[in-house]
């Protein structure tokens, strides 16, 4: 039998570890408290209950949350399970360590049992609606854990529907939540009771071939960290065998053996910046033979729970595949300890230094401006304050924005529901079509057959885009003749704001032109979709505000010449040293425009910027073309390069190409073999499927860039390479 005394140290051991800033004059108290309030209670296994709190710590710790967090972790289930009240913990230790307490009560009584696949997800929601603080959901999931570890001395019964449980609701918030680590100890431990059979099978075939495992592991990892120390390039590398669960899951999706099971080994290889990932993937790349298809960038598209990774398959000499994931230590610990993994970056975070994940600061965007010790006490969960869960009168969620009337829920339902309504009743009682509901309010809709339709009003009653726009149909589908003349009195009410009369629009040569551009057949059906709403008034002036004005004045206005200076230092040097020569001065700064990033063998001129030296552009920039503004020209001097050739070069390309899989593996790939090192890359999503790239690397001269550009011009799918030109 487990004792006090083992548990007590061991969740020291955690807090010293992982949350030293921990307050452990609180943390004594909240012990004594707890085993005095518990004293009368035993476990299944017949310890003493205390030690199930003390465990539940012990792991809320080990993520290195705060002494809140830790208390809250041992009082968890005093409010449920024995004489302590709200009031009580809050004037012991605090108001905030009792509302934690107090949320962690209010989920315990919920059963978030299994129903139907697609309820699953809105009551994973529900959960964390109803959580309002994130250390509420931590301490919940550590409390699953530990019930999880210990469910041995359960009931089969018990074991198996908290086994489901755990497996639909609580590993994939842990997963949501970042939280990898967690995650697979709940899937694997609720698997042994979900599929005992399969779960000991693989057991068995995993310790078996464990030392033939070891040496591969081995092997590989040698293989990479030799290749990557020879290029310079520094990294962590380490191999493991996949959590039993994810083999178990694709072997059942993908109706396999273990023999047949394609990869069982993950390797793992931590960098220090983005651009190093690429350069490990493309001599990855070049060390191994690729599986086609598996290759995956998550750190260019992170996952929704912001996990950032780039994911390859590949297969090494003794024919066995492998995978290998590539991240940064700042992707690796939020891999590894999700949301959690904030609480310890916040100490070697600055206000606004812009290192956290937006998904955190979009957390933190309400604390802001208060200290760091205060803001983990008010840190709220508001990744759900945007959405409200409520029940149908048969138990289904339904999920709307936050602030939903019965309205929504109505056109939630069906757009029928909403046209008929005349009256609701939220949790069996009448209630006013405006009042808002809140997350578990059950929600009846009355309806009659000889409803009049819906209401004006309800447009700015409702919440959601969905009841807005079945509302907008309902209107443009019924009430035509009255839409067109409430459409016309606004449309040129809003003409003459203008100062524009509306008499203009019977202008015969001009009318077919604005209807045009207005995408509408007459001016009736304009006025008819501004008086049901599909389009404001404003909106559709605006769309044609150019060519009334130009009608109603009879020359446009002088154009005005501006040029611009771009040129940003990204080298500083005294000439000689800096690779160029400027005609007629001796001694100058020279730096080297960001704008077109020239390198030797480009055609280059030099401009005098006020105070900054002599900046460097090709003589194509388009910058460089202003040289034609009369003003100027004093300004713009002949320089020449003088280079050994030894000295690199920092330059831009930007790369169009068609978006598809392994399109940056190939791109890294390509760039390696020319023995280029990338400096930065940024991608963004153009239209058509298209994507576009803006790479920084260093090269020596111009041949050099050449052959790199005609390179990545060979990419399948790269539609156009050109030198960066911002
Ligand atoms: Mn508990």
């Amino acid at each position: 039998m487990e004792t006090f005394e083992q548990h007590y140290t061991t969740m020291l051991q955690a807090i010293r570890t992982y949350a030293p800033n921990t307050d452990l004059d609180a943390v004594e108290r909240a012990v004594r408290y707890a085993d005095e309030k518990h004293k009368d209670q035993k476990r299944k296994d017949g310890s003493p209950y205390i030690i199930h709190p003390l465990a539940v710590a012990e792991i809320v710790a080990e993520l290195g949350l705060d002494t809140d967090a830790i208390v809250g972790a041992l009082l968890h289930d005093c409010i449920e399970d024995t004489t302590a009240s709200h009031d009580e913990i809050a004037k012991l230790f605090g108001q905030s360590v009792a509302e934690l307490v107090e949320g962690v009560t209010k989920l315990t009584r919920v059963e978030f049992s299994t129903r139907e696949e697609q309820q699953v997800e809105n009551l994973r929601k529900m959960f964390m609606a109803m959580s309002k603080d994130i250390r509420v959901v931590l301490i919940k999931i550590c409390d699953r854990l530990h019930n999880q570890r210990t469910m041995e001395y359960q009931s089969k019964a018990k074991q198996i529907s908290k086994s489901e449980e755990t497996m639909d609701v609580y590993a994939p918030l842990a997963h949501r939540l970042g939280m990898q680590k967690i995650k697979w100890e709940l899937e694997d431990n609720a698997l042994q009771y979900l599929d005992p059979e399969g779960y000991h099978e693989l057991m068995d075939y995993l310790d078996a071939h464990k030392a033939e495992a070891e040496a591969f592991m081995e092997n590989v990892r040698k293989k990479i960290s030799d290749k990557l120390s020879a290029v310079g390039i520094e990294c962590e590398i380490s191999g493991r065998i996949k959590h039993v669960y994810s083999i178990y899951r694709k072997m059942k999706e993908q109706n396999k053996t273990l023999d047949e099971l394609y990869d069982l080994y993950a390797f793992r290889v931590i960098v220090e910046s983005i651009s190093d990932c690429y350069n490990v993937l493309g001599h990855i790349h070049e060390m191994f033979k690729l599986v086609p298809g598996r290759f995956k960038d998550y750190i260019s598209t992170p996952k929704p729970n912001n996990y950032q990774s780039l994911h390859t398959t590949v297969i090494g000499e003794e024919g066995i595949p492998f995978e290998v994931q590539i991240r940064t230590r700042e992707m690796h610990e939020i891999a590894e300890n999700g949301i959690a993994a904030h609480w310890k970056y916040k100490e070697g975070m600055e206000a606004g230094e812009g290192k956290e994940f937006d998904w955190i600061r979009r957390l933190l965007d309400s604390q802001q401006e208060t200290d760091a010790e205060d803001y983990l006490h008010s840190l709220k969960v508001d990744m759900f304050d945007d959405e409200v869960f409520v029940f149908s009168p048969k138990g289904k969620v339904i999920s709307l924005p936050a602030g939903s009337t019965p309205i929504d829920f109505a056109y939630a339902i069906h757009s029928g529901v909403g046209n008929t309504m005349i009256g609701a009743k939220i949790n069996n009682r009448i209630a006013g079509y405006d009042v808002q509901l809140h997350n578990g309010d059950v929600v009846e809709i009355l309806t009659s057959k000889s409803a009049k339709g819906p209401s004006r009003d309800w447009l700015n009653i409702c919440k959601s885009n969905q009841a807005r726009s079945k509302i907008k149909q309902w209107f443009k589908k019924e009430k035509r003749e009255e839409n067109i003349a409430r459409g016309k009195t606004s449309f040129e009410g809003e003409l003459r704001r203008m100062n524009i009369s509306p008499a203009m629009l019977q202008n015969e040569e001009l009318l077919p032109q604005l209807l045009k551009k207005l995408s509408f057949e007459s001016l009736d059906d304009m006025y008819a979709a501004i008086g049901y709403g599909g389009i404001t008034a404003v909106k559709a002036i605006g769309k044609i505000r150019e060519d009334l004005l130009k009608a109603s004045r009879s020359e446009a206005a002088p154009k005005e010449t501006k040029v611009l200076e771009i040129a940003q230092p990204i080298q500083q040097n005294r000439h000689g040293d800096s690779g160029v020569i400027v005609e007629d001065i001796d001694s100058c700064m020279i730096k080297f425009s960001r704008c077109c990033t020239p390198v030797p063998g480009d055609d280059i001129v030099g401009f005098i910027t006020k105070g900054y030296g002599v900046s460097i552009h090709r003589r194509d920039c388009p910058n460089a073309r202003a040289a034609n503004n009369p003003d100027l020209a004093a300004r713009w001097v002949n320089v020449s390069w003088v280079t050994s050739g030894d000295k690199p070069f920092a330059t831009t390309l930007e790369v169009l190409a068609e978006d598809r899989d392994a399109l940056l593996l190939d791109f890294a790939t390509a760039l390696t073999s020319q023995q280029i090192r990338m400096k930065e890359i940024v991608g963004k999503d153009m239209a058509g499927g298209r994507c576009q790239f803006t790479v920084t690397f260093e090269v020596k001269g111009l041949s050099q860039l050449t052959a790199v550009m005609n390179r990545l011009r060979a990419i399948e799918g790269v539609v156009e390479v050109k030198r960066g030109q911002n």
